[in-house]
């Protein structure tokens, strides 16, 4: 006689049965007594109403010519060449001016209590914009109907997912309610099927954003290179104002491109013109002169300020949160021009290198996730051609990622190179994943990761600066975590001079004195390392200044002088390098007499 009926009640193994009753009375039990601890409570339960993003008007194409997109959170040169790249896809748009300290008082008013720092800042000021707006006579409904903003979203542990809500919140607490807010990951919300959007949010669109980045950060990295050794006070500003005008004309001129004529019409008879063009822009990205050519003409102007590269000077580098590293104004103390005026040289952080990391962090996720597709679903591991293709898929992925990543680094490199190889290169993400991991979890996500520890261990050991500073806004959550981690750095790499400051709206005189006392150790490390080099060297610093006077090359800011390990300094690198030059000439004296 079989058994199969008794294990079973209508169809379904007995012990599923049993296991869905246990959890059923599970669940009862739970219903009653939390209706009991209410009614102790003397809780009354209402309808449960969750929040829901308000529908958003759309921006829609018709509404282009009369719409100004606002932007800001960079710096002036990146917002002056991301808003060259926009205006020569047809759009109007203007950056926001730099977040000062009434913007971020604003940002107190009208948002919630309890944000970081840089929220604070970047809502007030986009409120404190409209205000002046406001001001010129346009009235709100004006406001609303003729500008929208634009800003990167996100989701993570940090409060850059909250920013979005936390504008449309200041904005409908100051009056704006219905301003638009739009996000560069925005999916849905206007069906660009049905409508055309207002911003396109494609090829271009990305290309454009990518050239503006990458050439804001390495212009203002040579910038800041050539300003402390500046023989002219002011030269370097002057020309940089000059050059940031000339990219932005050749990025506002420039088109994007397009298959036109009878080989475009040709492949769109064979549903090829999509596939053909995306192609044709990425070739046109990799290998056109257009923007490069504008780039030797401004390395020119910048390599025609004279410089004197024997001032002994600390190196900084500056670290820290995303955008307290980035902004130039009161949001960090107006930190950079600060430690300039004390004598330091600034070396600031490139936005690319956060975007490596995005791309890093893509790649490990998805080996991580290798497989859990497969599992989730049930898929047996002799289920051949499933388990073939999920891996299938990943490599797919990694190899897409590798890619984006090899054409990002070549890209930032050719610039790097058509503006005289003065700029720093972008560091290794592998490595500082070796090199943070110990400290900082590198799958830990959110602000900077792993990378604020990473950096400041990265930059020290590869000598390439004298102190490291970590702007770190009050708030912060990966900040605060990042902290934790740098005692136990400190505590290993014992010569590292390491300055955590904490940004805020006010406090800046005792922030600007803690640098100065940390700046002062480095700058004695600077001297040190210098009088070390003259006295290897047997020169002394008048001899190697009438040598470089009397070599006009070696004054000018794009000449090469090497970097030798264990020596950090401009100065103490010149020094080593001049000292070469008058040897093999007096050499070259002795055997010509
Ligand atoms: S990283 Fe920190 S400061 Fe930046 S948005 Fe996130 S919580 Fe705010």
């Amino acid at each position: 006689m079989s058994t199969a009926p008794m294990n079973r009640i209508h169809g379904t193994p007995r012990h599923l049965v049993q296991i869905a009753s246990k959890e059923e009375l599970i669940q009862q039990r739970l219903a009653e007594e939390r209706l009991r601890l209410e009614r102790e409570a003397r809780i009354e339960r209402g309808e449960v109403n969750h929040f829901h993003k308000p529908i958003e008007r759309p921006f829609t194409r018709s509404q282009r010519d009369i719409t100004t997109i606002l932007f800001g959170g960079l710096t002036w040169k990146h917002e002056k060449l991301v808003q060259a790249a926009l205006a020569s896809l047809g759009y109007r748009c203007a950056p926001l001016p730099v977040p000062n300290k009434r913007a971020f008082q604003l940002g107190k008013e009208y948002g919630n209590n309890g944000q970081c720092n840089p929220t604070y800042f970047t809502v007030g000021n986009l409120v404190q914009f409209c205000q002046s707006l406001e001001e010129q006579g346009l009235s709100k409904q004006e406001i609303i109907d003729r500008y929208v903003f634009i800003t990167a979203g996100a989701c993570g542990p940090c409060r850059f997912g909250m920013y979005e809500a936390e504008y449309r919140l200041a904005l409908r607490n100051s009056g704006f309610d219905g301003f638009r807010v739009l996000l560069f990951q925005q999916e849905g919300g206007l069906n660009q099927a049905e409508m055309e959007a207002g911003l396109e949010m494609n090829l271009d669109f990305f290309l454009g954003i990518l050239n503006a980045m990458n050439i804001g950060d390495i212009i203002n990295d040579v910038a800041y290179q050539i300003r402390p050794f500046e023989i002219n006070p002011g030269e370097t500003d002057r020309v940089l104002d000059e050059c940031m005008d000339r990219l932005h004309e050749a990025m506002r001129r420039r088109r994007p491109w397009r298959l036109d004529g009878q080989l475009g019409a040709w492949l769109k008879k064979g549903g090829l013109q999509g596939t053909a063009e995306y192609l044709g822009k990425f070739l046109n990205q990799l290998y056109s002169d257009e923007l490069m050519s504008a780039l030797r003409e401004v390395r020119a102007r910048f390599d025609s300020i004279a410089v004197d590269r024997t001032r002994v000077k600390p190196l900084v580098k500056i670290t820290g949160e995303f955008w307290a590293q980035t902004t130039e104004g009161d949001g960090n103390f107006n930190m950079f021009r600060f430690l300039e005026k004390e004598g330091a040289q600034v070396i600031v952080e490139p936005i690319g290198t956060w975007i490596c990391y995005l791309m890093h962090q893509a790649k490990q996720e998805a080996r991580d996730k290798r497989g859990l597709d497969l599992l989730a679903n049930g898929v047996s591991k002799w289920n051949i051609p499933k388990v073939l293709g999920s891996h299938v898929n990943t490599q797919k992925k990694l190899a897409l990622l590798t890619v984006a990543e090899k054409i990002f680094k070549r890209e930032y490199n050719r610039i790097i190179d058509a503006l005289g190889g003065l700029a720093h290169h972008l560091a290794d993400q592998y490595e500082l994943q070796r090199l943070g991991h110990p400290y900082y979890n590198t799958r830990a996500s959110g602000g900077e990761g792993h990378l604020e520890v990473a950096k400041n261990i990265y930059y020290s050991n590869k000598d390439l600066c004298h102190m490291v500073l970590s702007l770190k806004p009050f708030g912060c959550m990966p900040s605060t975590q990042s902290d934790g981690a740098q005692s136990a750095v400190v505590a290993h790499y014992k010569d590292m001079i390491f300055l955590p400051i904490e940004t805020s709206g006010e406090g800046d005189v005792n922030a600007h004195s803690r640098v100065q006392m940390a700046l002062g150790e480095a700058k004695m490390r600077a001297k040190k390392e210098m009088k070390a080099v003259l006295e290897e060297t047997g020169m002394t610093l008048e001899e190697v200044q009438g040598f470089a006077a009397e070599h006009p090359e070696m004054q000018r800011p794009m000449y090469k002088y090497g970097h030798r390990k264990g020596v950090i300094g401009v100065a103490a690198n010149f020094v080593l390098h001049a000292a070469e030059r008058m040897k093999a000439a007096r050499r070259a004296r002795v055997y010509v007499q």
